[in-house]
C-alpha cells in the first residue's frame, strides 16, 4: 500500500492547526506545519536547516527552495512512512507544483486535499472580537463568548485585553493577503480527484468529523491508473456536490 498524503487548506482562523493535529492523532500519521518544520530543520542542522538558519540570521526571509529542501528532508524521515498531514504547506500554487513531483519521486498516492471553508464575515468576527484575560489567558469574544460583566474575565477577575493587531481592518488585509495568493491553489486541487470542501462555519466537533470522514472513505483505495479515476468519480458524485456553493 502506498502511503497517503493530506493536505488542510483554509485561512487564517479557520482552525487548520486544531483539525490538523487531530486527525494526525486520530489516524497515528505525523502533524507537519510548515514552522515546526523549519524550526526542527534548524535545530537538528540538516542541510537545508542550516542554509535556512543562515538567512533567517541575516534577517531575510527563507525562500521557497530552502523550504522545499526542509519539506523533502521531512516527509522522507521514517515517521511518513505511512503518511502524513501538511499545515500551511503548500501556500501557493508553486509550492504545489514542487509538492506533486516529490510525492510522485517518493511514489505515494495522490494527495487527499481538504478546503476548511469559513465565511468572511465569520472569520473576521471570531478574530476581531477575540479577547484574551490578562491574569489566566482564557479566552471570550464579543461575539459569540461574551464574560458576564464587560472588560472582565468570569473565571479570576482578570482584565481582558484585545490585540491592536486584531482589529476589523488589519485582519481584512489579512484575508484579502490570503485569498489572492490560495485562490489559484484551492483551484489546483479542486479539479483533482480527492479534493474535499469542508464545510468550516459549524463547531470544531463537526469540522472534524466530515475531515476524518473523508480520510477513512479513501483509506482502503488501493489507487493505481484507472482505479483512481473510477475512485475519483464515485466520490464526487457522493460527497462533492456543494463544492463549489
Ligand atoms: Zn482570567
Amino acid at each position: 500500500m502506498k502511503p497517503r498524503a493530506v493536505i488542510l487548506l483554509g485561512a487564517p482562523g479557520a482552525g487548520k492547526g486544531t483539525q490538523a493535529r487531530q486527525a494526525a492523532q486520530r489516524f497515528g500519521m505525523p502533524h507537519i506545519s510548515t514552522g515546526d518544520m523549519l524550526r526542527e530543520a534548524v535545530k537538528r542542522g540538516t542541510p537545508a536547516g542550516k542554509a535556512a538558519q543562515g538567512l533567517i540570521d541575516a534577517g531575510g526571509l527563507v525562500p521557497d527552495e530552502v523550504v522545499y529542501g526542509i519539506v523533502e528532508e521531512r516527509l522522507s524521515l521514517p515517521d511518513c512512512a505511512k503518511g502524513f498531514i501538511l499545515d500551511g504547506f503548500p501556500r501557493t500554487l508553486a509550492q504545489a507544483r514542487f509538492l506533486d513531483r516529490l510525492l510522485e519521486k517518493q511514489n505515494r498516492w495522490e494527495p487527499l486535499a481538504l478546503n476548511i471553508q469559513v465565511d468572511q464575515e465569520l472569520l473576521i468576527k471570531r478574530a476581531a472580537g477575540r479577547l484574551t484575560c490578562s491574569l489566566g489567558g482564557e479566552i471570550y469574544n464579543t461575539y459569540f463568548k461574551p464574560p458576564k460583566k464587560e472588560g472582565v474575565c468570569d473565571v479570576d477577575g482578570g482584565a481582558l485585553i484585545h490585540r491592536s493587531d486584531d482589529n476589523e481592518e488589519t485582519i481584512r488585509q489579512r484575508q484579502a493577503a490570503y485569498q489572492k495568493q490560495t485562490e489559484p491553489l484551492i483551484d489546483y486541487y479542486r479539479h483533482r480527484p480527492y479534493f474535499h470542501s469542508v464545510d468550516g462555519n459549524a463547531e470544531p466537533e463537526a469540522i472534524a468529523r466530515q475531515i476524518w470522514a473523508f480520510i477513512e472513505d479513501h483509506d482502503h483505495l488501493q489507487v493505481s491508473g484507472g482505479d483512481r479515476t473510477a475512485a475519483a468519480q464515485r466520490t464526487d458524485g457522493k460527497r462533492d456536490s456543494g463544492r463549489d456553493a
